[in-house]
């Protein structure tokens, strides 16, 4: 990082503009909204400078730039429209060790004005650290639409009450939760409204009658891979938990959303090699509420698809822990929609069966004859290992040995790789290219879309047949 944002209190602080300018005059405006105390020195100043200075807000020394200027000053602007002073300030102050600002010259600042979307206490800075401005411009602009006004306002209220919340609980936790309370309920909207005095009301009912806090659990779906694919309540629920019990399906750049000081809690889980096991997963779910705490149980895909969140949720049934259920986008989904293969079409395929390559028991067989019928598509999750038993159970139950087939293997994320093959040489693909998990098989007509369809990394499209493409009879 280039630049390190801080947030800087320059009340009464001496600031020192150089230039007398439309351009002084526009920094000056920004350092009054901190109320820092400004001194300005150019030869000339315009009329709305030297007014400033007759109402005593502003200091105006009317002369040229010398170093003398530079003493009792904590930073300084260089605004003037000759490049040499501005040159000649920037040298004197970094040899001060001053922070220093020489107006659209970035390589000759120290540091540098960000675009500010303002909300009053609520403050926003963006930079691309001089690489982007109007990038940086149009994201403030999207914050812009995004934050709304009464965050401000509401940040104020909630400010005033903040010793008393402290002297009300003792413990971080306690007043996190009670916070987390107050953005849930409504005092947000009567601030929205208008109505602060109701708001104000609303919290010292809430601090009143505080009991011990319910805890409760989120099930929630974190989809494929891509980040961009969360569901918006998935991402609030995410930064709301004191504590977030993941396993290795959930991909880092999701994990990185979550709140940073919520606690983490790693229940990791590969097909044959069960880190922690379910009933274990189940137990801390239920404890961790009971002590009340907010958890976020979160995990790849959809929580009631091959998930196991039906086992849990059914656990937190049994001991009565309040609960809520996310879904996501599961694998099918998101790897049929990122390869580019319509699940269903309607000259290709009516039906979708999703199917497990991985049943509880071993033995406990899936219904192979429906399974090979023509004109429908498998999704098969965990089927990489059990590939060539996969294959040999459709082709013994009739399916056409040429049934197209796509293999989507880290689908939504940005090392996705797609192998196209055919039944009869499915398992063959898997070990040839060395498959890994997560992958998804994509078994039925419409897997031959892709090579129409592929959009996303098409990089990484991989065609394994031993003889070319036969077409499906
Ligand atoms: N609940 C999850 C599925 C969990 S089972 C869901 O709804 O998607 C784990 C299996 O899901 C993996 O073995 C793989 O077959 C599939 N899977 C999950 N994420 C995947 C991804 N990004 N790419 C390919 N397959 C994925």
């Amino acid at each position: 990082m280039q630049y390190l944002p801080i947030f800087t209190k320059l009340e009464n602080k001496p600031v020192l503009i150089i230039g007398g300018g439309e351009v002084a005059l526009r920094k000056c405006r920004a350092f009054l909204k901190a109320n820092a105390a400004i001194t300005l020195v150019a030869p000339e100043f315009c009329s709305e400078l030297q007014s400033l200075a007759a109402d005593s807000i502003v200091t105006l020394k009317n002369k040229r730039f010398d170093e003398s200027d530079l003493e009792n000053t904590m930073l300084v602007v260089a605004a003037t429209d000759i490049e040499a002073v501005n040159a000649e300030v920037a040298q004197l102050a970094e040899s001060r060790n001053l922070f220093v600002n020489v107006v659209d010259d970035q390589p000759k600042c120290n540091f540098i004005f960000p675009s500010i979307v303002d909300r009053n206490p609520i403050t926003i800075a963006i930079s691309s650290a001089g690489t982007a401005p109007v990038l940086a411009r149009r994201l403030r602009e999207k914050l812009e639409t995004l934050i709304p006004q009464h965050i401000g306002p509401l940040a104020q209220l909630v400010g005033q009450f903040r010793h008393k919340v402290k002297a009300r609980f003792k413990h971080f936790a306690d007043r996190r939760q009670f916070w987390e309370s107050v953005f849930d309920s409504n005092v947000v909207s009567e601030v929205q409204a208008g109505n602060k005095e109701n708001a104000r009301a609303q919290l010292e009912t809430m601090l009143d009658n505080t009991a011990t806090p319910e805890g409760e659990v989120y099930v929630v779906g974190a989809g494929p891979g891509d980040p961009e694919l969360l569901t918006l309540k998935a991402l609030q629920l995410m930064q709301q938990a004191d504590v977030v019990v993941y396993d290795y399906l959930v991909s880092d750049e999701i994990m990185e959303l979550v709140r940073r000081d919520a606690d983490l809690i790693c229940v990791g889980k590969k097909a044959g090699n069960h880190s922690v096991k379910q009933e274990h997963t189940n137990q801390i779910l239920v404890e961790l509420a009971k002590q009340g705490k907010k958890v976020c149980r979160i995990k790849g895909g959809d929580p009631f698809i091959y998930g196991r969140g039906g086992e849990e949720v059914q656990v937190l049934a049994e001991h009565n822990v309040k609960y809520q259920i996310v879904p996501g986008i599961t694998a099918a989904a998101g790897c049929s929609a990122y390869a580019g293969i319509p699940l269903t079409h309607r000259d290709h395929a009516q039906a979708i069966q999703f199917v497990t390559g991985h049943c509880k028991q071993d033995g406990q067989e899936l219904d192979w004859e429906g399974l090979a019928k023509a004109n429908q598509t498998l999704a098969v999750y965990m089927g990489v290992i059990k590939s060539p038993h996969i294959q040999a159970q459709l082709l013994a139950h009739g399916r056409a040995p040429n049934t197209p087939v796509a293999i989507v293997e880290n689908g939504t994320r940005p090392t996705q790789r797609v192998v196209r093959t055919q039944l009869d040489q499915l398992a063959e693909a898997i070990a040839s290219h060395d498959i890994q998990s997560p992958a998804l098989l994509i078994i039925g007509e419409v897997a031959a879309l892709h090579e129409q369809l592929a959009w996303f990394n098409k990089n990484n499209q991989i065609s394994s047949f031993a003889q070319p493409i036969t077409q499906v009879a």
